[in-house]
């Protein structure tokens, strides 16, 4: 069996930087499983993964377009420190969900002055070059719910 669209993949993983600092890993931990073809997995990612086998080990190079995306400034917004009801808490590197016409986005904090506060909705990985050492660990077939939710259910997904 190879990666392909609908298979639930298990893979062992650590992403880097282009400095080579470890930004995530799944080392220590049960490899990540996900749903191929669903867009689970940044689709440089994806897109390096099709075709493979379980053991297969791969280093993949993602580029800015294929990972978390380019960096938007219109993304970055200065609101009213009234707007966050504990104003008090509000510190630069706090990341909280926002909701917007997009769905929820992750936004971070990124100064605080007086009365203003600074908040970027990018990816904190947008515009970042990213770099994934993989190890396939299983490939199976997706049950029918997975297939319904478009996501892996059980151990390693991460997910209800
Ligand atoms: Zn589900």
């Amino acid at each position: 069996m190879v990666v392909s669209s609908n298979k639930v993949v298990c893979i062992h993983y650590t992403l880097r930087d282009e400095a080579g600092i470890v930004l995530d890993s799944s080392s220590g931990r049960a490899p990540l499983a996900y749903l191929h073809g669903n867009g689970n997995l940044v689709p440089g990612l994806e897109a390096a993964l099709a075709g493979k086998s379980a053991g297969d080990k791969l280093e993949v190079r993602v580029a800015p377009e294929q990972g978390y995306g380019i960096r938007d400034d219109r993304l970055v917004q200065v609101v009213p420190r009234t707007k966050f009801g504990d104003a008090a808490e509000i510190a630069p590197g706090m990341q909280f969900k926002a909701h917007g016409p997009q769905g929820p986005r992750l936004m971070t904090v990124k100064r605080v002055e007086r009365d203003l506060v600074t908040v970027d909705a990018n990816h904190p990985l947008a515009g970042r070059s990213l770099h994934f050492q993989v190890e396939i660990t299983e490939i199976r077939r997706a049950t029918r719910e997975e297939l319904q939710h478009g996501h892996v259910h059980g151990p390693g997904s991460h997910r209800h």
